[in-house]
């Protein structure tokens, strides 16, 4: 039987290993993707590591990690109409029922049962991956497999950003320097933002931050950001705030720094419960509240490769690191070391 290597969570508790495994067969509604590229993810962290959060939400041990990826399809199953073998993909990584109310209403990224890969079911930090076809997503050729691989997290940053009347023309504040904050500077950017602020706590990221177009970079332990956003908008606050972070002193300064009648788009994850004020933060002020999870399928999407494939977006500034998937270890032992000095880690097969 053809055999492949794949990393996989072995264990429940921290850690994760490189084990030669069976190549999976599609199932008729599934396609078998050869990957090209796969690139680590926060939620990947929080797996390997085994935090509370894992602990509670993962099923199935062993299960193979990761969810990005960009590759060739190998093999159809015998439903599949869409995809073709050759094709270059990637794919939506939360997988919808199809049958919901959400999913009969164009709505599939808020699916009732959604699974997600490298969660629910074996995910892509492997030679080849089983990808179910409602989630699969062409790519353009002339996009390279490590841009096409960070798509997921892209998306999260153009759905951001460009939800609730677009960017064009305003001042934004951007909490957060994670991947995603990084990724909505450039969105923002090439979406004809005014001013941009990225407000964050690690100074590389911060400079790859200017590097994608902020105009001011804020690090928390230096400036009051606050009164320096104040200062800047005319004491009137940012036309936009998407708060990527999730933390709670950030969420606190997004609700102050967003102007009256401004649009506050959240997407950071707290990890507890946030206080914050209702009445004067959000019904005084008369902003609009807009949660972001996921990417709208497809719509999301086709915005991504246009950014991409027209390249007015460039994110190479975010992709600091492509290893061989073997040194997957490497990949995990940067992300979570103190300075953390990586954008997005991209792990490559031969
Ligand atoms: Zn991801
Ligand atoms: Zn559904």
């Amino acid at each position: 039987m053809a055999e492949m290597k794949a990393v996989v969570k072995t264990k429940r508790e921290k850690g994760a290993e490189l084990l030669t495994i069976p190549i999976p067969k599609p199932a008729p509604n599934e396609v078998l993707v050869k990957v090209k590229a796969t690139s680590i993810c926060g939620t990947d962290v929080h797996i390997y590591n085994w935090d509370g959060w894992a602990e509670g939400r993962i099923q199935n041990v062993p299960q193979t990690l990761g969810h990005e990826f960009s590759g060739e399809v190998v093999e159809v199953g015998s439903l599949v109409k869409r995809v073709k073998v050759g094709d270059f993909i990637s794919s939506e990584t939360h997988i919808p029922c199809g049958h919901c109310p959400q999913c009969l209403t164009g709505q599939m990224h808020i699916c009732n049962e959604l699974k997600i890969l490298g969660v629910d079911i074996n995910g892509c930090f492997a030679e080849y991956a089983v990808i179910p076809e409602i989630v699969c997503w062409k790519n353009d050729p002339s996009i390279p497999f490590e841009y096409a691989s960070i798509q997921e997290p892209l998306g999260n940053a153009v759905y951001a950003t460009l939800e609730g009347g677009g960017i064009n023309g305003h001042s934004v504040a951007i909490f957060g320097d994670g991947p995603t904050g990084l990724f909505a500077t450039g969105v923002a950017r090439a979406s004809g933002a005014s001013e941009i602020f990225v407000i964050g706590k690690n100074k590389f990221k911060l400079q790859i931050a200017k590097k994608m177009g902020a105009d001011h970079i804020l690090h928390t332990d230096e400036v009051n950001v606050y009164e320096y956003i104040k200062e800047k908008t005319h004491g009137v606050g940012t036309d936009v705030v998407l708060e990527m972070s999730g933390a709670a002193v950030a969420i606190e300064n997004a609700f102050k720094v967003v102007r009256r009648g401004g649009r506050y788009t959240a997407f950071g994850i707290p990890s507890r419960d946030v206080t914050l004020d209702y009445a004067n933060g959000i019904i005084f002020k008369g902003i609009n509240l807009i949660g972001i999870t996921g990417r709208k399928m497809f719509q999301t999407w086709i915005e991504v490769r246009n950014f991409l494939s027209s390249k007015r977006l460039d994110v190479s500034p975010v992709i600091t690191h492509k290893i061989p998937l073997e040194d997957y270890k490497k990949g995990f032992d940067i992300l979570n070391s103190p300075e953390s000095e990586c954008g997005k880690i991209v792990l490559l097969n031969k």
